[in-house]
């Protein structure tokens, strides 16, 4: 989802784990200040704002008249990241071998349409099924709060107010021009919506009505939320006929590089005995390229200024690298998932299929963390705690693949 950085933290709704946070016990903060005389005075002084300008009264009505603030968007909004996932966790979720399955079945199945829109903006479409299986894991999950309610709340109540201002505002113009159904405007606390996942502002300015029914429809058409996910990227710079960069081999001793933003021509990198992982010389399909190691002794990669593309939509370096290699695996039958140097852990990350068969196992423990929807989030979090106490492993409230082969243990 493009957002300002403050907010990459908690952008990815296919990733409550991006952050975790203490047990609910330990940490429950007081329900923040929602009162409901102040939102209907707030709501009454934005209707005269500058930012809403282009907001009929009529719609300004229609959408906010009778609206309740919801105190839970301010609860979020002021959680802070006790937690952050290691790469190698941040990706087992999000590229996991259903998720390729269904982006080589969504590749296949909207292919001729994929096609226009590489030909069109020059974007590779197999990177556009990238985006759509990392946002929104190919329009499966859009996030269920209703988006006015939420960004009217943040426009009220909370810091930031300013910003989701800007947001409310654009929003009611998208209800205005009737390009999304008002029952189906619903998205991510912070606002994010669709298949796409863009925030309000982000609709405006790249959302395209790619179907021809005059509606610019990222929740409901597949085709508009593809080519305004190909829209962003050709203008946050992509490069027709570049690839987002590849893997490398680095030689022995090798430190530094600088990173993702010091870019070099490829014939630096080779000078500096860079190769490709089978040792082959490094191809020049790229003008320049900056060195991305997300940790040391793990897989390194070259990256150009298409991957920095895709960083804009997430501001986030794993962010991006699991839209490329989610790209890669979708357009090659048979790329392996993992990368050719191993990432420097001895305890890997799990799947969404392993994160459900961990849950099982913790619900047949008696914990009540809800369904296995193999999403790991806060009950399913103090659980893990609870059973790595029991069996003296480091109780940092993390899935693993270690404490998966314990449980599994009769
Ligand atoms: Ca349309």
């Amino acid at each position: 989802m493009p957002v300002p950085t403050f907010l990459a933290w908690c952008a990815t709704l296919l990733l409550p784990v991006v952050v975790a946070h203490l047990p609910l016990a330990h940490a429950q903060p007081a329900p923040p200040h929602t009162d409901a005389a102040e939102f209907r005075a707030c709501l009454q002084g934005l209707r005269e704002a500058p930012a809403f300008r282009a907001v009929t009264p009529a719609t300004f009505a229609t959408h906010t008249d009778g609206l309740v603030p919801d105190a839970s968007v301010l609860l979020l909004l002021d959680r802070q990241p006790e937690f952050t996932l290691a790469p190698w966790d941040y990706l087992a979720v999000l590229v996991d071998a259903e998720r390729v399955a269904d982006g080589r079945a969504g590749y296949a199945r909207w292919q001729d349409t994929l096609a226009q829109i590489e030909r069109q903006t020059g974007v590779a479409a197999p990177i556009v099924v990238g985006v759509w299986g990392v946002e929104s894991n190919f329009g499966q999950n859009l996030g269920g709060r209703p988006l006015v309610q939420s960004l009217a709340t943040l426009s009220c109540f909370g810091r930031r107010q300013g910003y989701f201002r800007g947001e409310l505002a654009a929003a009611l113009r998208i209800l205005q021009e009737g390009h999304v159904a008002p029952q189906q405007f619903n998205g991510s606390w912070a606002g994010a919506f669709g298949q796409t996942q863009f925030m309000p502002s982000t609709f405006l300015r790249s959302a395209v009505d790619f179907d021809g029914d005059g509606r610019r429809d990222i929740v409901g058409s597949v085709p508009d939320a593809l080519a305004s996910t190909a829209r962003f990227l050709q203008t946050a710079g992509w490069r027709r006929g570049e690839p987002w960069g590849f893997e490398v081999r680095l030689p022995a001793g090798f430190d530094g590089g600088g990173g993702r933003k010091h870019k070099r021509p490829l014939a630096d990198w080779r000078r500096l005995g860079l190769t490709l992982p089978s040792g082959a010389p490094l191809p020049d399909t790229l003008a320049t390229a900056g060195l991305l190691q997300p940790a040391r002794g793990g897989p390194a990669f070259l990256v150009g200024r298409n991957f920095d593309a895709l960083y804009s939509y997430n501001a986030s370096e794993n962010y991006a690298l699991a839209i490329a290699h989610l790209a890669d695996l979708v357009a090659h039958a048979d790329a392996p998932l993992a990368f050719a140097t191993p990432w420097p852990t001895d305890d890997p990350g799990l799947s969404r299929a392993k994160n459900r068969e961990l849950q099982t196992l913790l619900l047949a423990r008696g914990h009540d963390i809800g369904a296995a929807d193999g999403l790991i989030g806060d009950k399913t979090r103090a659980a893990i705690r609870q059973e790595q106490q029991r069996l003296g492993l480091k109780t940092d409230g993390r899935a693993g693949q270690k404490l998966l082969d314990a449980l599994r243990r009769p």
